[in-house]
């Protein structure tokens, strides 16, 4: 008997829908991709390469926008014979110094073998060899150092390797580099120096729109889902659910993508609405546990403070409030409690994390105090709570409290 069946009812290409995926067509982009190749023409031309700083919120399209106008560059200065284009890749999420980026940098560029050890020389000599490497290469080199604000404060390299020509280390190798950045406080921590010479030219991408994410699912879907899999207006739902919460592609996409398993998987014909508000629940709760790995015992515990307040109807909150829950709770699991002050800590790195939000009440005399609420849904919160929490019995009247109030 067969244990295995293949299932493509739904799916024609579901790797088009994965991170890997690079696609043929950039949609909605026209005005950033006019701009960038604006700040790209110098390589064209033969001169010395701009140094471009790209930033934007997660997913919405630095990295595919970038990865498509080099593979186009790099085709389109093939006719000139005195061009001679490198493109060397990084991405920086787990590197966490410049130090680190140049150890990659040069290991990427040396032969197998050759690769030089993460630790032990000084930062100087692993620059003195990246400049090796790269005046072995020549030509016109880009540098595309993606989310390299991991990198933090440790940003020498990007002050370096703009100057490298200036500075007489590099002679025949023409450098840009092309930073790349989730995060905009990246660009104005960094020293300004750096920033002068790195954000020689710089793009914005703003979040998309719904009308722009359903164009981008669209375009995506014909490569991914099978013929009349999708019933009408399921494109329309995930864009206008990704367009609210974050304006990400990537978001849209995983949205899609996941809506199709659950379809598989309840073995229907085609992706419905249903489908898509059960992804949506899924990884909403992915997002919340993730964010919930992070925190301590007892940044747990103040979250669930706030969910049982929730519970009974009783946010937003205020902090001495939900204080008083998490010391009963902390007496219930056998915790040592902390100081408030603490605990308002706890309550403001939840907000960070998008699991609260908070307002800020004025109160005259007394100064102004915060009060919070849940900011993912109650379902959501709960059942992540229930997979890191060793509080079986308080969890269960918290649900029983909600499901009494109507709290879904
Ligand atoms: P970022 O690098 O900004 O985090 P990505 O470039 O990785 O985002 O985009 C996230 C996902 O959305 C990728 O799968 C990418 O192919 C897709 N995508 C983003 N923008 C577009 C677009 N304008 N047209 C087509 N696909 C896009
Ligand atoms: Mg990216």
């Amino acid at each position: 008997m067969r244990r295995f069946e293949r299932k493509q009812n739904i799916f024609r290409n579901k790797d088009a829908l994965g991170e890997s995926y690079q696609p043929d067509q950039i949609e909605e982009r026209d005005e950033e991709i006019e701009e960038y190749m604006d700040a790209l023409q110098p390589v064209v031309d033969g001169w010395e390469p701009n140094n471009i700083f790209l930033y934007g919120n997660t997913g919405v399209g630095k990295t595919a926008v970038t990865d498509y106008l080099l593979d186009r560059l790099q085709d389109d200065v093939a006719d000139y014979d005195d061009v001679n284009l490198s493109v060397i890749s990084l991405n920086c999420k787990t590197l966490n110094s410049s130090y680190q980026v140049a150890v990659e940098l040069v290991n990427k560029l040396r032969p197998a073998g050759g690769e030089i050890s993460s630790t032990g020389y000084p930062q100087q000599t692993v620059f003195k060899k990246l400049y090796e490497e790269l005046e072995a290469i020549g030509g016109t080199i880009l540098i595309v150092l993606d989310e390299v604000d991991s990198i933090g404060d440790r940003d020498e390299l990007l002050y370096e390797l703009p100057r490298a020509r200036a500075n007489n280390n590099l002679d025949s190798a023409k450098v840009g580099v092309i930073g790349i950045s989730n995060d905009f406080k990246f660009r104005e921590q960094l020293d300004p120096r750096v920033q002068d010479t790195l954000c020689e030219r710089e793009l914005q991408f703003p979040p998309y729109d719904a009308p722009e994410l359903e164009n981008i699912l669209e375009s995506r879907a014909e490569i991914a889902i099978a013929e009349d899999a999708v019933e009408q207006g399921v494109l329309n739902f995930c864009a206008a659910l990704a367009a609210r919460d974050s304006g990400s592609a990537r978001q849209a996409l995983d949205l899609l993508r996941l809506a199709g398993e659950i379809a598989e998987n309840r073995e229907a014909d085609l992706i419905e609405r249903d489908h898509v508000e059960a992804a949506r629940s899924r990884l909403e709760q992915e997002r919340v546990e993730e964010g919930m790995r992070e925190l301590t015992t007892h940044g747990r515990l103040a979250l669930l403070a706030v969910i049982s307040k929730a519970a009974k109807e009783e946010t937003p909150c205020r902090t001495r409030e939900i204080y008083e829950e998490y010391i009963t709770l902390c007496d219930s699991s056998g915790t040592d409690s902390l100081a408030q002050r603490s605990v308002h800590n706890h309550l403001s790195d939840l907000r960070m994390l998008g699991i609260l939000s908070a307002y800020e009440n004025r109160s005259g005399s007394r100064g102004n105090y915060y009060s919070y609420e849940l900011d993912v849904p109650f379902t959501s919160a709960i059942e992540a709570m229930s997979d890191v929490l060793r509080l079986d019995s308080e969890i269960e009247t918290i649900r029983e409290i909600a499901s009494m109030n109507n709290v879904a």
